[in-house]
């Protein structure tokens, strides 16, 4: 069971510099957890605890996993991921002891980073809700809960949570000493969006034609993950051109398709 919902990796290969924009992010990220990782001395002699937990927030595909991946990849930790959606609804009953495994898992890799994926499918505000799951739900949270309580000799692990749902949580997870430190993650502005599509071109043949800050305005409030989506299919749209350059005309076109898809699920979503 373990092995299935919780991916231990290693040495995660993504980097700061595949990260665009996100500058003030990064720098927070880099403060809260590198330095207590890197200098915990540092800690100890100012007679202050590191920050517990960060909790990023945004919309999705922003680049809140890619952070918390680059974090653990510069200090050389292991990087554990598990989803609270899959907390909850793959093993009925069994969410409790996966967060205690979770963090078990952790201590045994130290130094280690644990990110938790959509906490808000473990940590929503109490409604009377009419969902049967939600005993186990309540379960799972605490014992989230209690695992960072009981956290004193936290050491080498530090905890990263992620929502796209900041308004749904529950404040229970939000007190000092838990996920106290709240790093918004918003879309990019043009500026990210120009180095985003640079990142992404990076190791593709783009033709002499292409302008990234031309590219950024058009693409108006795609995500990182928009973006990478449309360079894909740029190269898609060369390759079924029978053209190994991708032009201009590609990019757009990729732009156009990425908009009817998302047009396509919004109108089918309730
Ligand atoms: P979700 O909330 O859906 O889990 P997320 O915010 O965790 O999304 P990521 O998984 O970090 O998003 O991003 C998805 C992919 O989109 C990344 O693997 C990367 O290719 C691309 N991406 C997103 N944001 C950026 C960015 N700021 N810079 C470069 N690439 C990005």
């Amino acid at each position: 069971v373990r092995a299935r919902v919780m991916q231990i990796d290693h040495s995660p290969d993504v980097t700061y510099g595949d990260i665009g924009g996100l500058q003030d992010q990064m720098r927070e990220v880099r403060e809260t957890v590198e330095l207590p990782l890197q200098q915990p001395e540092t800690f100890d002699t100012v007679g202050i605890q590191p920050p517990s937990g960060i909790l990023l927030h945004g919309p999705p595909g922003t680049g809140k996993t890619m952070l918390a991946k680059a974090v653990a990849n510069e200090t050389d930790a292991s990087f554990i991921k598990m989803a609270g959606s899959e907390l909850v609804h793959k093993f009925i009953g069994e969410g409790a002891k996966l967060v205690r495994d979770l963090f078990e898992v952790a201590r045994e890799n130290e130094p280690a980073v644990i990110f938790i994926d959509e906490i808000d499918a473990i940590a929503s505000k109490r409604t009377d809700s009419k969902t049967s799951g939600d005993a186990e739900v309540q379960r799972t949270m605490m014992q989230l809960l209690s695992e960072m309580d009981g956290f004193d000799e936290r050491g080498d692990v530090r905890i990263i949570a992620a929502t796209n749902r900041f308004d749904m949580l529950d404040e229970a997870i939000l007190r000092p000493g838990r996920f106290d430190r709240l790093i918004e993650v918003p879309k990019p502005d043009p500026a990210g969006r120009e180095l985003i599509f640079q990142i992404h071109t990076r190791d593709m043949n783009v033709a002499d034609d292409v302008e990234f800050g031309a590219l950024a305005e058009m693409a108006e409030d795609a995500s990182g993950a928009d973006v990478k989506a449309i360079c894909t299919e740029a190269g898609m749209f060369a390759i079924r051109d029978d053209r190994t350059e991708i032009e201009r005309q590609d990019f757009e076109a990729a732009w156009e398709k990425l908009q009817q898809s998302e047009t396509v699920e919004a109108g089918e979503s309730p």
